[in-house]
C-alpha cells in the first residue's frame, strides 16, 4: 500500500550541543515512524569552523563527522561520528530514509593564511573590479592536521578557491577575486554573478577540486549509508558541476535529493531545474513567501496562494515547506510565517496531492531560544496526511478569504477522503463535492475547530463550515 511521504527537517538553528541531536533521533526513531514521518533531513554532520557550536554551514572539514580533535572538540554540535551513523541505522530500522545536508559552496575556518594577489569586486556587481590586483592575506590553507591524512591527503590552498571576503593584513572586508580566477558561470545572476556567497569560495573550474569533491561524496555515501542529499546554496555553485556530482553519486546508490535555490522568482528555479536536466528537485521558495505574505496581510487574495509557485507549475520537482532554519526569527532569511496562519499553510502542503512536503523541527517541537511553542495540530495534520489524504482532488480556490478542496479518498485507505476549508476572515462555509460514493456519510472536523457533524447529501456535496481565521479538516 502506497503511503504519502513526509520529510522532516530534524533541526532548527538554536539547538544546543547538550541537546545531542543524533541521540535524540535514535530515541525518537520509532515515534517519528509511528506518526507518519517517512524521511528525515539531518543538519550538516561534519566539523564546521565553530566546532561544536557550529550549526554546520561554516564547513571546515567534510571528512570529520565528529571523529577528530579539530576546532576545539571531537564531536560536532550534534554528536560524534558513531552516534551519527547509529542514528541513520536506527531510522533505517524504523523504515525512515535519511537526507544528509551537504555544503559544497565554500569553506570556513582555514588553518593558515597565505599571501595571494586579488582584485576587489563591486559588492552588487561582481563582474566589476574596483581595484587592480594587489597582495592580500587570505585564509585559504586547509591542512586538517587533526585528521592527519585519514580518508584523504588532499590539502587546500588558494588555487582551489575563486575568492574570499577578508584581507587579514589589510584588516579589510570585501569581495576579493583571486588573480587568474574567474567566478564560476551558470550561477544565479543576482549581484551580476552570485558565485561568491561567503568564506573561501570553492572553484569548480579546478579539476583537482572536482575530483576531490567526488571522491569525498563517494566516501560519504558509503560511510554513512545515507538515502538522500539536501544540497546547500546551489544557486552559488555552477549548475553543471551539481548535475555531474549527483549523477556520479547515483552510480553508488539510488539517492533522492533536494536543492536549496533561495530565490523567490519561479523562473530562476525553473531555469535551474532545466540546466540540471531535471535531476534536482528544489525547495518551493516562492510558496514559502506566499505563505509569509498571506500571514502578514489580511487582504491577501487566497485564491492566488499557489500562484507562481513550483508546486503549481512543476509539482514533481517541488519540495514544499512552511519555514526552516534560515527563515526562523533571528536568521539570515527571516520571514517566519505568523502563528495563526501555520495550520493553514501546513494543511496546504500536507493535505493536497501535489508536492513533497517538509515539516520544520521548530514548528513541531517549538524553538525554546525564542520562546516559540510547538505548533498546535501539526501532529494531527501529519497523521491525516498519512491516513486520509488520498483520492481524487477537487479544488475550490475561488475566493479572496475562503478557499477549500476535497479528496474523495480511495479503497486502499480505510475511511480516507477529506474536505478542507480555510478562512482568513470571519466564520464561513464552502459547499464542496466529496464524491457520490460518500453520500450519507458523516464528517467531523479533525481539528475540532467546529463541533457539529456534517452529513454528505445525495449529490455528494455538503456545506463545510469554518471558524474565523482558521482551517477545518472534515
Ligand atoms: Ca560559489
Amino acid at each position: 500500500m502506497k503511503e504519502n511521504k513526509i520529510l522532516m527537517q530534524y533541526f532548527e538553528w538554536y539547538l544546543r550541543p547538550e541537546n545531542k541531536l543524533w541521540n535524540k533521533a535514535i530515541a525518537n526513531a520509532q515515534y517519528l515512524s509511528a506518526i507518519g514521518i517517512t524521511d528525515v533531513w539531518f543538519p550538516p554532520a561534519y566539523k564546521g569552523a565553530g566546532g561544536k557550536y557550529d550549526v554546520g554551514y561554516s564547513a571546515y572539514d567534510l571528512y570529520d563527522l565528529g571523529e577528530f580533535d579539530q576546532k576545539g572538540s571531537i564531536e560536532t554540535k550534534y554528536g560524534t561520528k558513531e552516534e551519527y551513523i547509529n542514528a541513520i541505522k536506527k531510522l533505517h530500522e524504523n523504515g525512515i530514509r535519511v537526507y544528509a545536508d551537504i555544503v559544497l559552496n565554500h569553506k570556513i575556518g582555514a588553518d593558515e593564511p597565505e599571501t595571494v594577489y586579488a582584485s576587489e569586486e563591486e559588492q552588487t556587481n561582481r563582474n566589476v573590479d574596483t581595484s587592480l590586483p594587489k597582495k592580500i592575506t587570505a585564509w585559504t590553507v586547509y591542512n586538517f592536521k587533526g585528521r592527519n591524512n585519514k580518508y584523504s591527503d588532499f590539502k587546500w590552498n588558494y588555487n582551489h578557491f575563486n575568492g574570499t571576503d577578508w584581507d587579514e593584513s589589510g584588516r579589510k572586508n570585501g569581495v576579493f577575486r583571486f588573480s587568474g580566477k574567474k567566478w564560476d558561470q551558470n550561477v544565479d545572476a543576482e549581484n551580476g554573478n552570485y558565485d561568491y556567497l561567503m568564506g573561501a569560495d570553492i572553484d569548480y573550474n579546478n579539476p583537482e577540486v572536482v575530483e576531490e569533491i567526488k571522491k569525498w561524496g563517494k566516501w560519504y555515501v558509503e560511510t554513512t549509508n545515507i538515502d538522500g542529499l539536501r544540497l546547500d546554496a546551489v544557486k552559488h555553485i555552477k549548475s553543471g558541476f551539481m548535475a555531474e556530482f549527483i549523477h556520479e553519486m547515483r552510480k553508488i546508490k539510488k539517492l533522492d535529493c533536494v536543492g536549496e535555490y533561495w530565490n523567490r522568482n519561479l523562473q530562476s528555479l525553473e531555469n535551474y531545474i532545466t540546466k540540471t536536466n531535471s535531476s534536482i528537485p528544489l525547495f518551493d521558495v516562492p510558496l514559502h513567501y506566499n505563505f509569509y505574505n498571506a500571514s502578514k496581510d489580511p487582504n491577501y487574495d487566497m485564491s492566488k496562494i499557489l500562484e507562481h509557485t513550483l508546486v503549481k507549475e512543476n509539482p514533481c520537482k517541488a519540495v514544499t515547506f512552511v519555514d526552516n532554519h534560515d527563515t526562523q526569527p533571528g536568521q539570515a532569511l527571516q520571514s517566519f510565517v505568523e502563528n495563526w496562519f501555520k495550520p493553514i499553510a501546513y494543511s496546504i502542503i500536507l493535505l493536497r496531492n501535489d508536492g513533497y512536503p517538509c515539516v520544520f523541527y521548530g514548528d513541531y517541537y517549538g524553538i525554546s531560544h525564542d520562546d516559540i511553542k510547538p505548533m498546535n495540530d501539526l501532529k494531527t495534520l501529519i497523521q491525516i496526511r498519512k491516513e486520509k489524504s488520498y483520492g481524487m482532488q477537487h479544488d475550490y480556490l475561488d475566493n479572496n478569504n475562503y478557499i477549500g478542496w476535497t479528496q474523495e479518498g480511495d479503497d486502499k485507505h480505510i475511511k480516507s477522503g477529506i474536505a478542507v476549508v480555510i478562512s482568513t476572515a470571519g466564520d464561513g462555509y464552502k459547499r464542496m463535492y466529496v464524491g457520490n460514493q460518500n453520500a450519507g456519510e458523516i464528517y467531523i472536523d479533525a481539528l475540532d475547530n467546529c463541533q457539529e457533524e456534517i452529513t454528505i447529501e445525495e449529490d455528494g456535496c455538503a456545506n463545510f463550515n469554518v471558524k474565523e481565521k482558521s482551517v477545518s479538516i472534515w
